[in-house]
């Protein structure tokens, strides 16, 4: 069964950055087969999809998204685990992930069960810390392609690289459940590990609306050190600014347009490109109806 469809839904309430304007069609499937019944009832009606995590890495264009925005719902959020195995749907939020798996003395998600968001992003975004990242654990994959199909992958199947994985490039792929492999450890010391960086961001990191590090770092060069370093610390475009916590979080002040984050990403990028002769390179996912203004 297909399951109900929404009109003009805004996705700034679906997104950290909180701007973006409505989806023109928006639906949160909850089993595999109201999913692959979806996106057959998108392809019979040439509609483009678009996928929606935890919208924490989105900036979403404030004229909204074409066709149809799907985003898992309650029943992608399932978490099982049987020996050193942890399979869960992907809409599940990684923190719910990492604390499943301490609870269960498993470790190996004390990078990536830091990270805002769902399973899913984290695997499209092969999301982490340098204390490792999603991809390293994700021993296959269960997703449904935009024709309806379902298929399995396996680890070496998704081209996971840094904050990249294969399905960036490639869209036709809806990750519905990742088997993850994980190493037997003291749960407890796990679950402290996970807190402590849960604490460290709380204390370091700007709170507001953002999506976190907006340009992905250089081997050996953080970003956000270059930003600093070639003075665009306070920035602002409308109500878009960069923080003076951590030069890598642009940040809306509540009033800004996507425009405004857009615009101003952009000015912090020829700044760096002027100081440093370095091309940064977008973390942030850019989706929606973006127009060349
Ligand atoms: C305060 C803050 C701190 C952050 N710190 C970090 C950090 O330390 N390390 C880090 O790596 N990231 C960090 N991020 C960025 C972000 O949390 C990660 O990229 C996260 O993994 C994105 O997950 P999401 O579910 O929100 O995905 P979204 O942002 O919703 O989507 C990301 C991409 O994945 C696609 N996608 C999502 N779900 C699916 C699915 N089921 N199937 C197919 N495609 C899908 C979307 O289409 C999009 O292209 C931070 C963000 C914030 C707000």
């Amino acid at each position: 069964m297909i399951p109900k469809i929404l009109e003009k839904e805004i996705m700034a309430r679906h997104t950290t950055l909180r701007v973006g304007g409505p989806a023109d069609f928006f639906a949160e499937p909850n089993t595999a087969e109201e999913l692959s019944e979806l996106v057959k009832y998108a392809a019979s009606e040439n509609m483009p999809l678009t996928i929606l995590g935890g919208g924490t890495n989105l900036l979403v264009a404030d004229e909204g998204i074409e066709g149809l925005v799907i985003k898992l719902g309650e029943g992608f959020t399932k978490i099982s685990v049987s020996g050193t195995t942890l399979t869960a749907g992907c809409g599940a939020s990684m923190a719910e992930v990492a604390d499943a798996a301490a609870r269960n003395n498993l470790g190996g998600l004390q990078g990536a069960g830091t990270v805002p968001g769902t399973l899913g992003g984290a695997i499209v975004m092969n999301a982490g810390t340098h204390e490792g990242n999603i991809g390293a654990a994700v021993r296959s994959l269960r997703a449904v392609k935009t024709d309806g199909t379902v298929v399995d992958l396996t680890h070496e199947e998704c081209g996971f690289t840094y904050r990249n994985s294969r399905f960036q490039r490639e869209k036709d792929f809806i990750l519905a459940e990742a088997v993850l492999e994980l190493e037997p450890a003291d749960g407890k010391a796990v679950y402290e590990s996970l807190e402590a960086v849960r604490r460290h961001r709380r204390e370091t990191q700007p709170v507001g609306f953002s999506a976190g590090c907006f340009f992905k770092n250089r081997e050996h060069m953080s970003a956000g050190r270059m930003i600093d370093e070639s003075g665009c610390k306070g920035m602002r475009v409308g109500g878009a600014y960069v923080s003076d916590i951590h030069a890598n979080f642009i940040m809306n002040d509540g009033t800004a347009a996507a425009r405004d984050l857009y615009e101003l990403a952009e000015k912090v990028r020829e700044t760096v490109k002027k100081e440093k002769n370095v091309d940064l390179e977008y973390e942030v996912r850019l989706i929606g109806r973006w127009t060349k203004k």
